[in-house]
C-alpha cells in the first residue's frame, strides 16, 4: 500500500513563493533570475524551485514530525531557490538550518520589497565624547585641553542586506578638524579619510608679489571615503575639533525656516549593484550642533537633499 507520504506545494504556493521572490533565488549569496530565455525565441526557461524548509517526508532535510501535513506543504514552509542552491541546501542541512532559510526568505523578500520602497541608506551615528580620548601609554590631559577640544565618534553602518559601494561623503563640520584616527574598519577595506582640499590662488603683477607662511588651517570639510560596505558592517573614526578661533563663522542649525538652513552635515553618494542594476544614490545627514555645550549629534539620513537648504562653507584665509 502506497500511502502518500510527501506533503508537496500546490501550485498556486509554488507560483506565489516564486513571485514574492521575485523570480531570484533567496540565497543572499547568489540572488540569481531563476527565469530568462531559452535558445528558442518564443520559449523561457525556469531554473528555480519553492524548496521545502522542513522536508515534505520523513527522513528528507530538516524533517519536524511536530508539523502537520498542511503545514508542511503550507507557503510558511516554502523558500523560493535556484536549482544549485536547492540542491546544495538539501545536501547538507546541518550548514543550512531551518533558522538560516527563514531569515534567507525574510531578507530576500525584504529586498524585493524594498527595490520599490526606496535606496537602502547608510546609517550614521555621531556623538561628542565626555573628556578627551586618550592614547595608549603616556598622555597629559589638562583642562586647557578639555576648553579647547571636543572628540567625537562617527560610526557609519551599513544595516542592509546588499553590499554599499564606493561611497564617499562631505562632512562639514561646525568647528575645524585638528585630528582623526580610524577605530575599527572591517578587514580589507579601503578607507580614507582627509580634509578638503581648497584651492589656493595667488596672483601678482609687475613688482608685486604674494607671501603665504605659517601651516595650513585644520579645515571644517572632511572627505570620507570607502570603499565598500558589506550588508551588516560599519566603520568607526574618532576625531577631534578645536574651538575655532580663527573666524567666526557661527554654526547654523535653524529649524523654524522652511526649507530648513543647514551647515553642518554629511552630503555623500554610494553605489549600489543589484540584479545586474548598478544605481548611484545620494545621502544626506544634517548634523546638529549643540553651542552651548559644543555637541554634535548626526540626524536622519536621508536620500536626498531637496527639503534643506545647505550652506556650503568655502573657507579662505
Ligand atoms: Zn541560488
Amino acid at each position: 500500500m502506497a500511502a502518500k507520504q510527501r506533503d508537496e506545494f500546490s501550485e498556486s504556493i509554488k507560483r506565489t513563493t516564486a513571485e514574492r521572490a521575485g523570480y531570484r533565488c533567496s540565497n543572499p549569496s547568489c540572488r540569481r533570475p531563476t527565469v530568462g530565455p531559452h535558445t528558442v525565441p518564443d520559449k523561457s526557461i525556469k531554473t528555480g524551485e519553492a524548496c521545502h524548509i522542513c522536508a515534505a517526508a520523513p527522513g528528507g532535510p530538516r524533517y519536524d514530525p511536530t508539523q502537520t501535513p498542511v503545514e508542511r506543504s503550507s507557503i510558511a514552509n516554502a523558500i523560493w531557490l535556484c536549482t544549485e542552491c536547492s540542491t546544495k541546501v538539501d545536501r547538507d542541512p546541518l550548514a543550512f538550518p531551518v533558522d538560516m532559510l527563514l531569515g534567507w526568505k525574510q531578507r530576500h523578500e525584504d529586498l524585493v520589497r524594498g527595490e520599490t520602497n526606496g535606496p537602502s541608506l547608510p546609517t550614521i551615528e555621531l556623538s561628542t565624547v565626555r573628556g578627551l580620548l586618550v592614547p595608549d601609554g603616556d598622555s597629559d590631559v589638562s583642562g586647557e585641553d578639555c576648553e579647547i577640544f571636543r572628540d567625537h565618534i562617527l560610526v557609519f553602518s551599513n544595516r542592509h542586506d546588499i553590499e554599499l559601494q564606493n561611497i564617499q561623503a562631505r562632512i562639514q563640520l561646525p568647528e575645524p578638524v585638528v585630528g582623526c584616527q580610524l577605530t575599527y574598519r572591517p578587514v580589507g577595506i579601503e578607507v580614507s579619510w582627509g580634509p578638503e582640499r581648497i584651492q589656493s590662488v595667488a596672483y601678482a603683477t609687475g613688482s608685486g608679489s604674494v607671501t603665504q607662511r605659517g601651516p595650513s588651517r585644520p579645515k571644517r570639510t572632511q572627505i570620507l571615503q570607502i570603499e565598500r560596505l558589506s550588508p551588516q558592517s560599519n566603520i568607526e573614526l574618532a576625531f577631534r575639533t578645536a574651538k575655532d578661533r580663527f573666524h567666526g563663522l557661527s554654526p547654523v542649525f535653524t529649524v523654524g525656516s522652511d526649507p530648513k538652513d543647514v551647515n553642518s552635515f554629511v552630503l555623500g553618494t554610494f553605489t549600489t549593484s543589484c540584479y545586474g542594476v548598478t544605481q548611484v544614490q545620494e545621502f544626506f545627514a544634517p548634523i546638529a550642533y549643540d553651542d552651548a555645550n559644543r555637541q554634535l549629534h548626526a540626524m536622519d539620513v536621508y536620500g536626498d537633499h531637496t527639503d534643506w537648504n545647505v550652506q556650503l562653507i568655502t573657507e579662505y584665509l
